[in-house]
C-alpha cells in the first residue's frame, strides 16, 4: 500500500505555520497552526479535522514540502470523521468505477485528457488544439479519482490511482494535457506525495492554452 510522505519534524520546527495561518476558512495564528499540525501528525484530535472545508490550498501554502491537506484527509478517514453521508460517498465512488466505456482518439505521445467528461470533446476544436487533436482520451480508466479527497477517502484513491497510471503507461504517452484540474493535481502532485511513479509529464490545460496563444499571437 502506498503511504503519504509527511515529516512531523518539519512541522515541529516550522517558522510560519503557513498551512493554517493562510487558510481562508480557519482563523488561526502561527503558534496554534504549528501546534495543531504537530497534533494531527501524531494522530491526535484537532478542531482542524472538523472544520477544514477541503479547499486543498494548504498544499500550496506549505513551502517546506509537507502535505498538510493530504494528512488531514488521512486522519479524517482513520477517525471516521465524514464530510458527507456514507450513502452519498458510496454513490460517488461508484461513479468513478472503471466500466470499460473509455474512448481513445488517435493517441500519440502527446495526448489531451478529459477525465471522464466526454462533453469536453465538443469544446476542443479549431486552431488552438490542432497541434494535439485528435489525440485524446476519456473514461473512468483515465480518471484521477481525486474528488474522493473531498469525501475524506484516500483509500479509494490509493487503490485506483496506480492502476490508472498503469493505463496511461500502456498507451506509451509522454505528455498529458489535463482539461480536468484535479486530474492535473493528481498526477503532478498527489501521486508523488504517495510515492506513485508517473511515467509522463503532466501539463495543466491553462498552461497549454497560454503557450498556444503565444504561438498563435499573429492570428489574434
Ligand atoms: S505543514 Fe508545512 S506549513 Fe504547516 S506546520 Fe507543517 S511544515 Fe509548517
Ligand atoms: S484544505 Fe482545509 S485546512 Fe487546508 S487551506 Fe483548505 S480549508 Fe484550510
Amino acid at each position: 500500500m502506498y503511504e503519504l510522505k509527511f515529516d512531523d519534524n518539519l512541522c515541529k520546527t516550522c517558522p510560519t505555520g503557513d498551512c493554517l495561518v493562510k487558510c481562508q476558512y480557519l482563523d488561526v495564528e502561527k503558534k496554534t497552526a504549528v501546534e495543531e499540525m504537530v497534533k494531527i501528525g501524531q494522530g491526535e484530535d484537532s478542531f482542524v479535522l472538523q472544520d477544514c472545508v477541503t479547499c486543498y490550498a494548504c498544499e500550496e501554502y506549505c513551502k517546506r514540502g509537507n502535505h498538510p491537506f493530504y494528512l488531514i484527509t488521512e486522519r479524517r478517514e482513520e477517525k471516521g470523521i465524514l464530510t458527507s453521508p456514507r450513502a452519498i460517498t458510496k454513490q460517488w465512488i461508484n461513479i468513478g468505477e472503471p466500466q470499460g466505456k473509455y474512448r481513445l482518439g488517435d493517441v500519440k505521445e502527446r495526448v489531451l485528457s478529459f477525465g471522464f467528461m466526454p462533453e469536453f470533446l465538443q469544446w476542443v476544436k479549431g486552431k488552438l488544439f490542432e497541434d494535439v487533436m485528435p489525440s485524446y482520451i476519456f473514461g473512468q480508466e483515465f480518471f484521477c479519482n481525486v474528488v474522493y479527497i473531498h469525501f475524506a477517502n484516500t483509500s479509494i484513491i490509493k487503490e485506483r490511482l496506480p492502476k490508472i497510471v498503469d493505463n496511461f503507461r500502456k498507451l506509451g504517452v509522454k505528455e498529458v494535457i489535463f482539461v480536468h484540474d484535479e486530474c492535473y493535481g493528481a498526477f503532478a502532485h498527489l501521486a508523488p506525495a504517495y510515492g506513485i511513479e508517473v511515467p509522463f509529464k503532466s501539463v495543466h490545460y491553462f498552461e497549454y492554452l497560454y503557450n498556444r496563444l503565444k504561438e498563435l499571437k499573429d492570428f489574434i
